[in-house]
């Protein structure tokens, strides 16, 4: 069954969208098999985000995204990378539809409130980044 891996960001947490955001997932069907609630290190993000490391709000990112707890998730159930990233909406937020995440509850690229894996192969790398076999339920 396909998993995706989806993570809150610190806008997120601080904000109080945690139970909006999985809610949503819940209500459309999905399955959770992960959750936790922690402080990333900038190793483990640098790692996450390794294939933006070129890019000019690298650091910028990487700074953001330890700056506060997140919350990695794993979700499971038919086409969910896919429809996790059309719910989640645009990369930028001003692109994104409202009705989706982002078009609802965010107007920044930089505080886009939720991270969701791009493609089967990509979540399956990201699952083993950020959750140990056991922790998947
Ligand atoms: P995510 O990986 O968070 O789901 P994405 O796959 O839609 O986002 P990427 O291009 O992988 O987009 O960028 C990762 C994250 O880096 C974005 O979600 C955003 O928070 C940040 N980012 C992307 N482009 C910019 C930019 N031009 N300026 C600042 N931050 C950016």
């Amino acid at each position: 069954r396909e998993r995706t891996f989806l993570m809150l960001k610190p806008d997120a947490v601080q904000r109080g969208l945690v139970g909006d955001i999985i809610a949503r997932f819940e209500k459309r069907g999905y399955k959770l098999v992960a959750l936790k609630f922690m402080n990333a290190s900038e190793d483990l993000l640098k790692r996450h985000y390794a294939d933006l490391s070129s890019k000019s709000f690298f650091n910028g990112l990487i700074k953001y995204m330890s700056s506060g707890p997140v919350v990695p998730m794993v979700w499971e159930g038919k086409d969910v990378v896919k429809q996790g990233r059309s719910m989640l909406g645009e990369t930028n937020p001003l692109a994104s539809l409202p009705g989706s995440i982002r078009g609802d509850y965010s107007i920044d690229i930089g505080r886009n409130v939720c991270h969701g894996s791009d493609s089967t192969e990509s979540a399956k790398h990201e699952i083993s980044m950020w959750f140990t076999e056991k922790e998947l339920v």
